[in-house]
C-alpha cells in the first residue's frame, strides 16, 4: 500500500516536471519566433535616446548608427559593437531580453554605445583597448551601470558580422 501510494507520488511529479518543461520551452519558442514585443522596443528606444542625449552632453555630438535587435548572436552574449569599414554597427541578443531586459537596458546599452564613440574618436586601435580606462570613463559617462566589470568580454568585432 505505501509503495503504491510512492509510486503514485513519483508518477505525478514527473508529470508535472513534464509538464513545466514543456510550458517553459513553449514560452521561450513563442518569444524567439514572434517580432520582439512593443513595450521592450519602446524601453530600449528611450534608454537609447538617453544615452545618446549624455554622449551629445558629454562629447558634443550624438552617434547615429543602427542599433539593431537581432537573434543570430550567440546565447551568452547580450551586446556586439561592429566596426567594418568605418560603419559602427550595435547589435543587441534578443535571445538573451526575455530573461536580461533590464540588464540590457541598464548595462548593455551604454556599454556597447561606447565601443562606439571610442571607435569613432580612433581610441579603438587593437583588441586590447576594448575595455580600457578610457573606454570606462565614456561608459560611465553615458550613465552605464558596473562598467568597471567588464575585463574579458569578447563583444567587439572588427570586420564583418558572421550572419
Ligand atoms: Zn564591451
Amino acid at each position: 500500500m505505501f509503495k503504491k501510494k510512492l509510486e503514485i507520488i513519483f508518477l505525478t511529479m514527473t508529470i508535472l516536471s513534464v509538464a513545466v518543461l514543456s510550458y517553459n520551452w513553449y514560452q521561450s519558442h513563442l518569444f524567439d519566433s514572434s517580432p520582439i514585443p512593443d513595450e521592450y522596443r519602446q524601453l530600449i528606444v528611450e534608454k537609447e535616446s538617453e544615452v545618446l542625449q549624455r554622449m551629445q552632453r558629454h562629447y558634443g555630438f550624438a552617434l547615429n548608427i543602427p542599433l539593431i535587435i537581432t537573434d543570430e548572436l550567440p546565447g551568452k552574449s547580450y551586446g556586439v559593437t561592429a566596426y567594418d569599414n568605418g560603419q559602427i554597427s550595435i547589435y543587441l541578443n534578443k535571445k538573451a531580453m526575455r530573461e536580461s531586459l533590464q540588464y540590457i537596458l541598464d548595462d548593455v546599452i551604454a556599454h556597447e554605445y561606447a565601443h562606439a564613440l571610442m571607435f569613432k574618436r580612433g581610441s579603438f586601435v587593437q583588441k586590447s583597448d576594448g575595455h580600457s580606462a578610457k573606454w570606462q570613463k565614456v561608459c560611465q559617462d553615458l550613465g552605464g551601470s558596473r562598467c568597471d566589470r567588464y575585463v574579458n568580454h569578447d563583444d567587439v568585432v572588427m570586420g564583418k558580422m558572421p550572419f
